[in-house]
């Protein structure tokens, strides 16, 4: 029996975001926090409704850069990761905020890789929203 050696044989195996996804019964919420308010939007939701059939926009190397030093990433993940996958953002208050496709946006900016990613409008994204904090 041949090994797999390399990134084949690390894909999937004792990573966190991995095993999560694994599980049906997980939903996988992003939660973005600005000075003021905290959302908590529903992944599975903005899947579905950037399923229609719409075509992913060329995010420029701006937004990218914007998109790899906003959110959370887990190195080890980010070579677990399929790049041919557009990403999902929307946009607050002009601001573009990636939903989906963190490790994927991080990994095109390091390789100076195209990212592509749909966009979702403002009524969408607030029906993906789960949860909506306002600070007093
Ligand atoms: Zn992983």
């Amino acid at each position: 029996m041949a090994r797999r050696t390399g990134e084949q044989q690390s894909r999937g195996e004792r990573c966190a975001i991995c095993e999560a996804r694994r599980q049906q019964a997980t939903v996988e919420i992003f939660q973005f926090s600005d000075e003021v308010d905290t959302y908590i939007f529903k992944i599975d939701t903005a899947k579905k409704i950037v399923a229609d059939g719409r075509a992913p926009q060329q995010v420029s190397q701006e937004m990218l850069r914007a998109f790899a030093g906003m959110n959370e990433f887990d190195l080890d993940h980010m070579l677990h990761v399929d790049l041919s996958r557009p990403g999902i953002f929307t946009r607050r208050f002009g601001a573009p905020i990636l939903l989906d496709g963190t490790h994927r946006a991080i990994r095109c900016f390091a390789k100076q890789k195209q990212f592509y990613a749909f966009e979702l409008s403002y009524e969408e994204s607030v029906e993906c929203l789960l949860q909506e904090r306002k600070s007093e």
